[in-house]
């Protein structure tokens, strides 16, 4: 195909790993929050299509941001820099890469599910430490994922070539290519050979290589389609270093085979399932003898039980009410206690407001029980309860 010569203004349509060069500044002027310099030429990607706009310095001088502005770059300087100035630029290597690694396996996935499954891309965001997130137009099943997962990594290991050029409008009127929006003027397409053609004005590699890796670390239904959440190259590594340094720790942890950690997992999680299932019983049989055991008496009882969840201090509350005037039961909270007081003489809303009083809490209830919580010490809840005459 005839292809147009690309804008040279802009060095990243045709060369990503440039990431420093030499300009001449063609105007400088006090803007918003410094002074928007502009260059006879840049490698500063100015952010667009869900990529974030590139970092860096010109002259030393950290730019406070890179956007477009009525088709042309804007690098926000701190300093003016005269007009006619040469100048040399850096922008931030590894950010870059790194983007560029998200953005290109975007192309690969997005390209192979919609050449597999059919899929519409209807969105695209490079977020923060690169997590890309493609949302579909249709839902794709975890296995259709992992099938292009797959595929993706083969086209990485194949190392394809990535053209990206400006058609004619003719040329692009044949064309069939990916875009998520309707475009005017001029179109730069980027094709990965046998994967990918979309409408894109991002920098990207020369060849899929350099995307390093691809993989899917989630997929959740959005808006009708799937969210799929992505990690490449650096981003993937990085990822998999954290996950793996979790991984071997667990696996330590739980002397298992680092492939065999969620197994070992998920027994561990039954017989601890298991075991709470016996202490309760346990509890239970605890608290039968301890109501059993406890005589009756024309005054208050008070229990206190280090195991009792909710239910319990109801159980004790309601039972031992029978052989008393007014029985408390109460178990520590994360603050405080946590406790259920009956009554079989007394209307327990009567009487709520002054034990809440008596012991900085709070809690209500029926006439026969009230349930709350409480901050008092607990020798200071058992002394109060000793005394207690209930009067309502
Ligand atoms: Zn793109």
């Amino acid at each position: 195909m005839e292809q147009r010569s690309i804008d040279h203004s802009r060095i990243y349509y045709e060369n990503g790993m440039q990431t420093e060069f030499d300009a001449t500044v063609t105007a400088c002027e006090q803007s918003e929050g410094g002074y928007a310099v502009r260059l006879d030429r840049t490698a500063f990607f100015p952010g667009g299509g869900g990529q974030e706009a590139d970092t860096g310095e010109i002259n030393g001088l950290r730019l406070i941001s890179v956007f477009e502005k009525d088709g042309e770059v804007v690098h926000l300087s701190p300093d003016a820099i005269a007009v006619g100035t040469a100048v040399s630029c850096r922008l931030d290597r590894v950010p870059r890469l790194r983007k560029m690694q998200g953005h290109g396996g975007e192309h690969i996935l997005s390209g192979i599910m919609h050449r597999l499954f059919g899929t519409e891309n209807a969105g695209f965001h490079l977020g923060k430490n690169e997590v890309v997130t493609v949302d579909t137009r249709t839902p794709v099943t975890d296995a259709q994922l992992r099938e292009a997962e797959a595929e993706a990594n083969l086209v990485i290991a194949e190392n394809i070539p990535i053209k990206a050029y400006f058609p004619t409008p003719e040329e692009l009127a044949g064309m069939r290519f990916r875009s998520k929006i309707d475009f005017e003027g001029e179109v730069r397409i980027v094709e990965i050979a046998g994967v990918d053609v979309c409408a894109c004005c991002a920098p990207h590699f020369e060849s899929t290589g350099s995307i390093g890796s691809i993989k899917i670390i989630d997929a959740v239904p959005w808006k009708g389609g799937t969210r799929i959440t992505l990690l490449c190259g650096l981003a993937a590594y990085g990822d998999h270093a954290e996950k793996h340094d979790s991984v071997r720790r667990i696996s330590v942890a739980l002397s298992a085979k680092p492939n065999e950690v969620a197994e070992a997992v998920e027994n561990r999680l039954a017989k601890a399932e298991e075991a709470k299932r016996s202490l309760l019983s346990l509890a239970r049989a605890m608290r039968d003898i301890k109501i059993e055991c406890t005589a009756e008496t024309d005054g208050c009882i008070c229990i206190f039980d280090e195991f009792a969840d909710a239910e319990g201090l109801r159980d004790y509350a309601n039972r031992l009410a029978k052989k008393c005037e007014v029985a408390i039961a109460f178990a520590p909270a994360k603050t405080g206690f946590t406790y259920a007081a009956a009554s079989a003489k007394h209307n327990m809303r009567t009487l709520a407001p002054v034990i809440n009083k008596a012991l900085s809490g709070k809690g209500g209830g029926s006439e026969t029980m009230i349930f709350g919580s409480f901050t008092a010490e607990r020798n200071d809840a058992v002394a109060f309860f000793e005394r207690f005459k209930p009067q309502d």
